[in-house]
């Protein structure tokens, strides 16, 4: 490398750090002035306007209103980031469906589809069927002149977050499928891919219902049960990327047989088939429900409403049933505030519907079992996102890769054009 590719090097380098500091502030704050953005960065006054100019005329960055200041008379004109720079996608691809978002800048949601399918489907169809979905949501700003940003996916599965491979997915069984290779052959834009309890736990930090929390557990309750913890708005991913692979911790090794082979997995008592499985037990005992065991045969998130249906109808039985539930899911989770001693615990996936009605039952069993010096610190909430949480987590991590590459934005904002179908 020659001296003056060095120096150009060097030049960008710290133009997409400075880039980078200023937006972050202007994430951290919603609404600052230039005089404060100085303030916060360390960067003097001639580079913030000089900078702030720049991402004005891209678009990224807007002017709204005035802050007057009485102290010095002299009102100050306020910045934020531009909810209509551009447009994210965020997918999610589970095991009986898949679903796309597309945002604002902002994480406000403009459009959403899902399309149902089963594990049995296979993976040609299931890929395509979210292919279909992910053109659609391009398809929708086509005639628009902001562009797209990036596009986000949540799998449930373990993933080489580095290479955007899915590694498992136990409950489709794929395995090593580079959905960033696959997804890079159709659109020309950022692509992320992680884990939807990661993803989910991400969302709810940033947008969600531990906006104010710096150390969060999510537990996301599916097919199977896993969690994402966040400290300090990043993910805790562990060495391998497997970290919060909570599902499988053992709660009674006489209990029933779980999907990995061990008895009585935290998952085998409380991830949504088990709970089905728990209640069609109690039908064919011959007890009554406005549940019938044909209702519970297949296996959705849709069912898990009907069950809460039942109960909010006075269903006895459901009602037990969801007792019962929030009652393990209090155990497993005492174990995990011991360990971890979070300040947030956030309860997501397909469970939600079912969590007002098991709320009291789950903080009953931790109380009853958790130090208390680690329950008293841990406040349990609802997921405000319900079973969308991992798409708002999708739109999060294009968010902020946004934000840390400026540069690369920048042009992509200058192109002034639509993201190119390959
Ligand atoms: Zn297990």
């Amino acid at each position: 490398m020659t001296n003056n590719n060095q120096n150009a090097g060097d030049q960008s380098l710290l133009r997409n750090l400075n880039l980078s500091a200023v937006l972050s502030e202007l994430r951290n704050n919603k609404l600052i002035s230039r005089a404060a953005l100085a303030e916060l960065t360390g960067l003097n006054k001639a580079t913030i306007t000089r900078l702030v100019r720049e991402l004005i005329d891209y678009g990224f960055v807007k002017e709204v209103g005035l802050l007057s200041t009485l102290s010095t008379g002299r009102p100050s004109i306020l910045l934020e980031l531009n909810p209509q720079a551009g447009f994210i996608i965020a997918a999610r691809l589970d095991i009986d469906y898949n679903a796309v978002i597309l945002t604002d800048f902002s994480g406000n949601i403009i459009w959403r589809n899902e399309l149902a399918h089963t594990p049995e489907d296979g993976q040609t169809l299931i890929l395509d069927n979210l292919l279909s979905l992910i053109l659609a949501a391009v398809d929708q700003v086509e005639d628009e002149s902001r562009p797209i940003l990036g596009l986000g996916l949540s799998v449930p599965g373990l993933v080489d977050i580095d290479n955007g491979t899915l590694l498992f997915a136990p409950n489709l069984g794929w395995r090593n499928f580079s959905f960033r290779d696959w997804l890079g052959t159709h659109f020309d834009l950022p692509i992320y891919i992680n884990n939807e309890a990661n993803l989910a736990a991400l969302g709810e930090s940033f947008l969600g219902a531990a906006r104010d929390s710096n150390y969060v557990l999510y537990i996301n309750i599916t097919s199977g049960v896993g969690s994402g913890i966040v400290y300090n708005k990043e993910i805790l991913s562990g060495v391998a990327g497997i970290a919060g692979e909570v599902g499988h911790m053992t709660i009674d090794p006489h209990g029933p047989q779980c999907n990995c082979g061990n008895l009585g997995c935290w998952e085998a008592f409380v991830s949504a088939p088990a709970v089905l499985r728990r209640m069609r037990n109690r039908l064919k005992d011959g007890e009554s429900s406005l549940i019938t065991e044909e209702t519970l045969k297949h296996f959705s998130k849709h069912t898990i409403s009907k069950l809460v249906e039942a109960a909010e109808q006075g269903d006895l039985l459901s009602r037990e049933i969801l007792k019962e539930t929030g009652e393990y899911i209090g155990l497993g989770l005492a174990n995990l505030i011991n360990v971890l001693n979070p300040e947030r615990v956030v309860l997501g996936g397909y469970l939600s519907p079912a969590y007002p009605l098991m709320l009291e039952e789950i903080k009953n069993s931790v109380q009853a079992r958790a130090l208390e010096w680690a329950w008293r610190g841990a406040d349990i909430v609802i997921a405000h996102f319900g079973s969308d949480a991992s798409l708002m987590g999708a739109f999060t991590t294009i968010h902020d890769h946004v934000l840390s590459y400026p540069i690369e934005t920048l042009a992509r904002l200058g192109e002034g054009e639509q993201v190119e179908r390959r």
